[in-house]
């Protein structure tokens, strides 16, 4: 028998913590007593996709509650197997500026390196569930070609991580490669987006710390957390540390059905955030990816949300409304 709370996740490193991931539905039913009804749809809508998460997100979930936010954002249903017109495997047709392995190019003067394949979580509406990852696996020397691209193109001033999880590879990996980047002369920003500080809190150690503050280039970490029942004193630690470093923390969230579509969780997202020292940056309407269309709102709905929240916020406390569209020059603004 699975214990309802298992609390030992608190005592390991993130290391361990990445590596005791919750990926068995039965397990999740059980720690959150679930009725076993839906066991099998889950079971079915894990496919290539499975479930994900750590044992720390999965403290902040309500027991005994099939609607809660957080639960929703992880748990595999039935819902997505069902195919949806516009829905496709790769909506933001990143393949095509995928020229390198590792690196994605679609906006001048920034690249997105593509550092690590997995998660510490798989969000069931990632719009790169169904990328190639087996063919972005660089080594060190493939690595070098990806910096060669940077290095002859001195528009490149800023270099983002993002993955998967960028922060799932080792700080001695991650160190070496902003080293490299580092020695570039006319890159000065690295982003980093990353949902480790969320999941696993405890990622942000010292080791990771480390590279971070010491490098020349200006570190800006973007985070993605959807609802404020995800930030616990664990999350609100990290991010000190983070702060302490001098580290910028932006945060970026996707509008969700059911999950974070109503003004007053949106307010005390934006708000909380603050409160942690996090400016609420961007808010996405999802990205038409296969599997994910029940999370999809209208957007004369998303546009009558965001009316509401823009006559509960300040201006700095409001994130962007934005959607990604492929061939664009720069994210599309959603105006009202
Ligand atoms: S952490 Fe980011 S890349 Fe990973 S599954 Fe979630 S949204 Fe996708």
């Amino acid at each position: 028998m699975i214990p309802r709370t298992d609390s030992t996740w608190q005592t390991q490193s993130w290391q361990e913590q990445l590596k005791n991931l919750v990926c068995d539905p039965a397990e999740l039913f059980s720690r959150l007593n679930l009725s076993p009804d839906n066991l099998a749809a889950v079971r079915e809508a894990c496919g290539d996709f499975p479930l994900r998460v750590s044992h720390s997100y999965l403290e902040r979930i309500q027991p005994n509650n099939p609607d809660d936010p957080l639960l929703l954002q992880i748990l595999p249903g039935a819902a997505e197997l069902q195919s949806a017109p516009g829905y496709t495997r790769d909506p933001l047709l990143e393949r095509d500026k995928n020229l390198n392995p590792g690196l994605i190019h679609k906006y001048r003067g920034r690249v997105l390196l593509l550092v690590s394949s997995a998660c510490p979580v798989h969000c069931r509406y990632c719009f790169r569930r169904h990328f190639p990852y087996d063919d972005n696996r660089n080594s060190r020397l493939q690595w070098q070609q990806a910096l060669h691209t940077i290095r002859s193109d001195p528009s490149i001033s800023e270099v983002i991580y993002s993955g998967g999880d960028p922060l799932t590879a080792s700080d001695r990996q991650l160190a070496w490669l902003t080293e490299q980047i580092a020695a570039i002369d006319h890159v000065k920003r690295l982003r980093i987006h990353t949902r480790f500080p969320v999941l696993i809190p405890a990622r942000i150690n010292r080791e990771c710390l480390l590279w971070l503050s010491q490098s020349r280039l200006r570190v800006t970490m973007v985070l993605h957390v959807n609802h404020p029942a995800e930030l616990d004193r664990h999350v609100a630690d990290s991010l000190q540390r983070l702060q302490q470093s001098g580290i910028t923390l932006l945060n970026q969230s996707v509008l969700l059905r059911g999950i974070n579509d109503s003004v007053d969780t949106l307010t005390a997202l934006s708000e909380q955030l603050f409160d942690h020292g996090v400016l609420p940056y961007y808010l996405h309407l999802l990205d038409k990816v296969a599997g994910a269309a029940h999370f999809d709102l209208p957007e004369s709905t998303a546009l009558s949300l965001y009316r509401a929240l823009q006559s509960r916020l300040p201006g700095y406390l409001l994130p962007r409304l934005v959607r990604e569209e492929s061939g664009k020059t720069a994210k599309t603004l959603v105006t009202l």
